[in-house]
Order: C-alpha cells, then structure tokens, then sequence
C-alpha cells in the first residue's frame, strides 16, 4: 500500500487548550519558514498527492524542570508563517505504547512519535526538524548519510526502534542528520540547538545539489 503522508498512526489524548503563555515559538517559527521558503516544509500539488510534508520541534523544560517539547501541528505544512495556535505542546509520549499526550489548539504533526523517539536518544537535543528533500534522500549513499530501513514507515513504533538501533550503532555520533528510506524524501535532522539543526539541513543539502550538478557536467 502507498504510504500516505499526514496520517497519524499513534493513540492521541490530546487537550484542546492554549499552550503554556511563556512558551515562545519566535526561533522555531523563523526557522520553519527559512525551510518553508527552501520548499523542505511545505504543501506542494505536485508532491505527494497535495498533503503537507515536513515538521519542526523544539524542547522545553519548564519551571519543575520538566521536558516536554513543541511541535508544528497536522496539516500546517501549506502555510508559509505559523502561530502560535498552529504548535502543539507534546507532554507525554510512549514510542513503545504508540501512545502521545498533547495540549494545543491543534493536533500535533503525525511525526511527533519519532520526534519524541529523537529527544530520548541523548537529553542534549534541544530540537528536531524533519524535511522532505528529494536530493539529500537521493543521494543518502553518496553523502554517507546514516538511514533507517526502507521496509520502516515514519511514524510508527517500527521507526522508533529503528531511530534507537541508529543511535546505538554509534553512526550518529559525528553527523546529526539520516535519511527514512521507507518514508519517500524524507530527512531528520537534530540538535542541541535549532539554528545548528537547520544549518546541518542547509549544508547537506549545498552537497547533495553539487553532487546533482556534477553529474549533470559529466
Ligand atoms: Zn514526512
């Protein structure tokens, strides 16, 4: 069966309520439209039959130290500057169970299991960014980019064990960024801090492109 983009997999028990006042989203939102702009977030007709691709999160700890994170909410790929009414705050959330709590006025992204299965990898990732970029996925060999199995879909338990086996094969120890060879185009990238995350994305990207042009020119 073709997988289909923005479909939620997990069991969600979410709280139709404003996120926390304090939470600022100013450094989330730039750089989610910088990608937006870059077409790696996004809603495109063309691509992957019109549903909106690509996600963002970051971590938060609150006043009882507390983690949790913010992440772009379904179905907002299409628009070009979010809200804060388009975040959703995860609170809680089992990769093993497939199960997620969230507060928000919108539901959280479909990716938000594998962006929580990232943050309990290493407690120094502070963000999380997921992109569709067909010449990064493309050349995942080429760039010596780590990847999760193609017979693994986003967003379900499967990849969650898959992201832990990636981390524990120790190939994420130098480069913060894998290609989802079962999830068509699609890239994560994360961080201790969201402009190195997004940075990691730019900079592979310049390659993936020279490595296109190069080929072009033989
Ligand atoms: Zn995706």
């Amino acid at each position: 069966m073709k997988e289909k983009e923005g479909v939620i997999k997990y069991t969600l028990n979410h709280q139709d309520a404003e996120i926390e006042k304090d939470i600022s989203i100013v450094e989330i939102n730039a750089w989610r439209t910088v990608l937006f702009k870059l077409e790696l977030i996004g809603q495109i007709d063309a691509r992957y039959d019109g549903y909106g691709f690509g996600n963002i999160s970051q971590k938060v700890i609150d006043k009882n130290n507390i983690p949790s994170f913010i992440i772009s909410g379904s179905q907002t790929g299409g628009i070009e500057s979010l809200s804060k009414q388009h975040y959703c705050s995860v609170i809680e959330a089992s990769p093993q169970q497939n199960t997620i709590a969230s507060i928000g006025k919108i539901e959280p992204s479909s990716e938000a299991l594998t962006h929580a299965s990232i943050y309990q990898q290493d407690k120094t990732i502070n963000s999380v960014i997921h992109i569709h970029c067909p010449e990064i996925w493309n050349y995942t060999k080429q760039l010596k980019l780590p990847y999760t199995s193609a017979d693994i879909e986003y967003g379900t338990p499967e990849m969650a064990n898959e992201v832990k086996r990636l981390f524990n094969s120790g190939q994420l120890k130098d480069i913060h960024i894998f290609s989802m060879l079962g999830h068509k185009d699609g890239v994560i990238a994360y961080s201790e801090s969201m402009k190195k995350a997004a940075q990691t994305i730019i900079s592979y990207y310049s390659q993936a492109i020279a490595l296109e042009q190069n080929k072009q020119q033989r």
